[in-house]
């Protein structure tokens, strides 16, 4: 049986895990926390969203940006201080905006593709993780923002996403806890929200189940591949003086989140990802008052460029924030405060007194793809890079991934064939 290294234990190196596991591949996974999904896959926006694939790579959306930079609290932050990274990555971004529409309609049609597969891995594997399939709701405030986002659903329908255009009646119809006053909303029946926390812990559990090796605790301090292996050197953390240990693999799957970068530079590879900063807070609904005055329908607001998603009963989930700062985890808090304001305003009835903030770094390729398939060596690929989309995009991408590794293998196999 062919032996495959998944580096990395957040949503993309589980679920690829999982789906290499299911194909019959012994697996083994390095994290180097003693947990599934502690990183970027902690407490994020929890939108499964085919409505939110359109990429960045557009000039209004630039523009926006610039205009933002101004501003203390916009949901868009710039460290001002050069480094080659940030400036190769935001080269590569402007460079991909002539693909904005295609990328757009190929993230959507893979956001609609992940669904089926995620839903039926969780009742396949019977993982409870406050799965809400109420719809998500976009958001405006103007004219001008319910414009643009006409013209976005043109694309998202190209990749076969229904968007319905609703008033303001039909928006606190869908949605009847959402106070203010808005222009109109699109809503997107067939998304939905989980905590992805949660369904990678569980399907962690449901690897292991199928024969996959879960070793936590191992930070991967060095990786090389030649044309036949790949081999990797990781510390034990539960092993105090212990030695660095190497082990040899058929295969190795990158899935580092923002580590993937590094680690794709000692494989020969250039996967220039950059760490995009982003907040969330979780809401902690203690009082019955405070569970009724919190939305159950998923939210978009594209002005402040905040999501929203109510985790059960007694949690109400809102993340937003690009903030381009290196690998800084720092919670800042006024990054935190403008979320605060948002729920106080958009929910006045819900109890701001407990709210649990979080940073965490997206893994962002400029063009807003994944990285899915094989590096420059046989032996190497990668299901990295997911952006603002890792959770929504994981399951289709590991299924891709597992796809590429069985091609691979098949054209090994028929290369190594004795000529007849
Ligand atoms: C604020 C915010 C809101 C978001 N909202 C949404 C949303 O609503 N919907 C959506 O679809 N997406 C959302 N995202 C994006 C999504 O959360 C990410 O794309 C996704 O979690 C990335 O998963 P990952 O597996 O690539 O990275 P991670 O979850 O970071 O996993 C990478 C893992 O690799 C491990 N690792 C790295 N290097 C090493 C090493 N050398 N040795 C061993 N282990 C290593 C790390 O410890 C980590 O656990 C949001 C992100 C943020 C920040």
């Amino acid at each position: 049986m062919q032996r495959i290294a998944v580096i990395g234990g957040g949503i993309t190196g589980i679920t690829s895990a999982y789906a290499l596991a299911k194909r019959g591949y012994d697996v083994t996974v390095f994290e180097k926390h003693r947990y599934a999904a502690m990183e970027t896959s902690f407490a994020n926006g929890g939108q499964l969203s085919a409505s939110n694939a359109e990429v960045w790579n557009h000039w209004p959306t630039v523009i926006k940006g610039l205009r933002w930079m101004l501003k203390n609290d916009a949901p868009l932050l710039v460290n001002p201080r050069p480094s080659w990274h940030k400036l190769s990555w935001f080269g590569e971004f402007m460079a991909a905006i002539p693909k904005y529409a295609d990328n757009t309609i190929e993230t959507t049609r893979l956001a609609i593709a992940a669904r089926e597969h995620l839903f039926q891995w969780a009742k396949d594997e019977q993982i409870d993780f406050d799965l809400k399939q109420k719809g998500i709701l976009h958001i405006y405030r103007d004219k001008a923002g319910y414009e643009h986002a006409a013209k976005v659903s043109k694309l998202l329908s190209k990749g076969g996403l229904e968007r319905q255009p609703v008033t303001p009646e039909e928006m606190r119809a869908i949605e009847p806890t959402l106070a203010g006053s808005y222009y109109g909303g699109f809503f997107t029946e067939s998304d939905a929200t989980g905590d992805i926390h949660k369904f990678t812990h569980g399907l962690a559990k449901a690897a292991e189940r199928h024969g996959v090796t879960l070793k936590y605790g191992h930070s991967v301090q060095d990786i090389g591949a030649d044309q036949k292996h790949a081999w990797i050197t990781a510390n034990d953390s539960t092993d105090l003086g212990g030695e660095p240990v190497r082990e040899t693999f058929d295969s190795v799957v990158v899935c580092a989140g923002v580590g993937s970068r590094a680690l794709a530079a000692k494989l020969g590879d250039r996967v220039n990802i950059y760490p995009v900063k982003g907040y969330s807070i979780t809401v902690q609904l203690d009082d019955a008052a405070s569970q009724q005055a919190a939305p159950t329908v998923s939210l978009l607001d594209d002005e402040t460029k905040l999501v929203t998603s109510r985790l059960g009963d007694e949690r109400f989930r809102i993340a937003g924030t690009a903030e381009f700062n290196g690998y800084n985890r720092d919670i800042r808090d006024n990054r935190i405060r403008p979320l605060i304001r948002w729920v106080e305003e958009c929910f006045p009835g819900v109890s701001t007194r407990r709210v649990v903030p979080w940073a965490g770094l997206r893994p962002m390729l400029p063009n807003m793809l994944p990285k899915v398939g094989p590096g420059k060596l046989p032996t190497v690929f990668y299901n990295t890079g997911h952006g603002h989309l890792g959770w929504t995009l994981s399951a289709i991408t590991a299924d891709m991934l597992a796809d590429a590794v069985e091609d691979k293998n098949a054209s090994t196999l028929q290369t190594n064939q004795p000529l007849t």
